[in-house]
């Protein structure tokens, strides 16, 4: 039994390819965790890295407490199962499974218990005597889970176990393997290509592409809120119909026009849509809307969008409708016009090639995703509310209040009156400035989130409890978070939590009580930080002697940096004092990095020592895109 941790796990292959990229998961004790995605994603690659048969480039892999980066497969205690069995043909069943216990010196009557034990749960007590060849493929792939039962592992991996398999028996041995996950209470990686085996099984499933996690979920929480297009066309079968739409704000309602089709419309409530920013709902800049063909009603005529049938697949309970948007009848032709629609509906539904039906989608079940990025436009907490602002001599007019304007919102905002605010739900925090009633609250990762009225929008905020709907919540803004536009232009951007500096690395060698020992550097503008040296060995080991020559990125958080007397620290010059009001920050060049460091509100020089724990710093390489540590 055993929790795992990878932390920032990067594989890169001698060819260069980058084959995974910055993989994070905390799996706790008894997970059965999958990793899913097309073929080339990365997923056996993570799980080999994790087995120990792939080294890692970059990252911490923990199972347990132990870091085991450098440990030896055989060391891990983990078992892992192949696609291809890998049995020794030579061997009966009861020798295969004994094998590695063998191996090991463990006593022969210990061997024969564990290996009868485990022919028992798998039911495979009457093979034991038996050459893999004399056996089916379902069988094979039994005897290959006993060979890894009988280690009694930390952790399974099961690496495509059952793709091998037909149909019936991939079904049968996928409620086996769960089962047997149950019974054994053990930590369990499974890798497949196929998202109906992941829904089915994992207890969370990591879903990838492209040798990047594009989101770790519950089985229901990936079909019910993917976070990107891509996830919501993985999961889910038939495929979830997509179509290019427009957004228009209506009062209450957004109204939804399809580009493939100009006749075809929909309106869907506002309240619905709370969550998607502003700026998608002015009716000119295209989104994808994405509904599921199981979330389409077959409505009334006069009620929803007109399809043309072209196919029906009668599946005895069930029915799907392939049809085309609009009212009609074409040749036929394979091409995705963008008007392709799938409904999947209850049998007995009156439908027939050649029919024009209306269908609607159900409203609490809509996706839209950005068009060029297709990240979900209905972030569980959207990264932004987006708040029309006035400004007035030395005030801020929104949520029907005033407030002092801060130094620099008035130096970037001059001769400026109606501005737009970007605020993160995170920089609303309690305080005197507005107060705005609660519609309601929602508790979302851990965290709450409320529904203030703004006008007639949402306002979202985190606040630190459940707020009573129709209370009133009093706040202020964390000045520094906010970004400002002004006729669609940035004019004042947000501060960052990090700060960045460019540099080198180097090492000396120094005889210590007779030995020789290293020493690691970070140079930042001609002062060296002593690298702590698990970090300087990491650098070392992931660049090769490259990493005297590399130019690094050292990023350090703003509350780390340290101002400091003497000539400790680096030198920078203070190009700006920048008060925010209950912040102050002074804008200084290190070398060509430009930085921002916290000051007190009377700052006033034109030099500055900044220091920081060299603990604190991360290291980004700069030629490939990667967090080394
Ligand atoms: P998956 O298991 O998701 O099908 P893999 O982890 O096997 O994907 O592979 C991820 C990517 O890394 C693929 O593009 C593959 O071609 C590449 N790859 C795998 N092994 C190697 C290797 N030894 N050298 C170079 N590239 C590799």
């Amino acid at each position: 039994m055993a929790s795992l941790k990878l932390s920032h796990i990067y594989k890169v292959y001698d060819n260069g390819h980058k084959a995974v990229n910055d993989f994070n998961i905390d799996i706790a004790d008894k997970e059965f965790i999958v990793f899913v995605g097309p073929s080339g994603c990365g997923k056996s690659t993570t799980l080999r890295m994790i087995a120990g048969l792939e080294t890692i480039t970059a990252g911490d892999l923990f199972i347990g407490d132990t870091l085991v980066n450098d440990m030896e497969p055989k060391d891990r205690d983990i078992a892992m199962v192949f696609q291809s069995y890998a049995l020794y043909p030579h061997m009966t069943v009861y020798e295969n499974m004994a094998f590695g216990l063998r191996n090991r010196k463990m006593p022969e009557d210990q061997i024969k218990e564990r290996v009868l034990k485990a022919a028992k749960m798998l039911d495979i007590e009457e093979y034991l005597g038996r050459k893999p060849k004399a056996m089916s493929g379902g069988q094979r792939q039994r005897v290959a889970l006993g060979r890894a039962l009988v280690r009694d592992p930390k952790v399974f991996l099961l690496d495509e176990p059952l793709s091998n398999l037909d149909a019936k028996l991939r079904a049968q041995m996928r409620t086996e393997i769960t089962k047997l996950h149950k019974s054994l209470g053990t930590t369990f990686i499974y890798v497949t290509h196929d998202q109906v085996e992941a829904m089915t099984m994992g207890t969370r499933i990591v879903v990838m592409k492209l040798g990047y996690v594009q989101q770790i979920d519950t089985p229901m929480n990936l079909y019910n809120e993917p976070y990107n297009k891509f996830v919501a066309g993985f999961i889910g079968s038939p495929q979830m119909n997509f179509f290019n739409v427009k957004l228009t704000r209506k009062a209450d309602k957004v109204k939804v026009d399809f580009v493939s089709d100009e006749n075809a419309s929909i309106n869907l409530p506002y309240e619905k849509l709370a969550k998607i920013h502003d700026k998608y709902l002015h009716g000119d800049t295209e989104v994808i809307f994405g509904i599921r063909p199981e979330h389409l009603e077959v409505v009334k005529k006069g009620k929803g969008l007109k399809v043309v049938v072209n196919a029906v697949e009668h599946l005895g309970n069930e029915c799907i409708v392939y049809g085309k948007l609009g009212d009609k009848v074409e040749e036929f032709s394979m091409k995705d016009d963008g008007r392709d629609v799938i409904v999947k509906t209850i049998e007995g539904t009156p439908v027939e090639v050649g029919d024009v039906i209306e269908v609607a989608p159900k409203q609490d079940k809509v996706h839209f995703f950005d068009a060029q990025t297709e990240i979900t436009l209905m972030e569980k907490i959207p990264s932004f509310n987006s708040v029309a602002a006035k400004v007035s001599k030395n005030s801020l007019e929104v949520f029907g209040g005033k407030a002092k304007l801060p130094e620099v919102f008035a130096k970037a905002l001059e001769g400026k009156t109606n501005v737009t605010l970007e605020i993160p739900p995170s920089s609303i925090v309690k305080g005197k400035d507005f107060t705005l009633p609660v519609e309601k609250c929602e508790e979302v990762d851990g965290k709450v989130l409320a529904y203030l009225v703004n006008g007639d929008s949402i306002l979202f905020a985190i606040v630190d409890k459940v707020l009573e709907p129709g209370s009133e919540y009093s706040f202020s803004l964390l000045n520094e978070k906010v970004t400002v536009l002004a006729d669609g232009e940035e004019v004042l951007k947000a501060t960052s939590d990090k700060v960045e500096f460019h540099g080198t690395f180097s090492k000396t060698e120094v005889k210590e009580k007779r030995q020789r020992v290293l020493h690691f550097f970070y140079n930042i503008n001609g002062k060296a930080f002593e690298a702590p040296v698990e970090k300087g060995y990491k650098i070392n080991t992931i660049d090769g002697n490259a990493c005297y020559k590399n130019e690094y990125k050292y990023a350090v958080a703003i509350d780390s940096l340290k101002i400091v007397d003497g000539d400790e620290g680096l030198l920078g010059q203070v190009e700006e004092v920048l008060k925010y009001g209950d912040v102050t920050f002074a804008k200084v060049k290190v070398g060509s990095d430009e930085i921002l460091v916290k000051v007190s509100d009377d700052f006033a020089a034109s030099e500055v020592r900044i220091n920081f724990a060299s603990e604190d710093v991360e290291v980004y390489s700069t030629n490939i895109d990667m967090k080394i540590c």
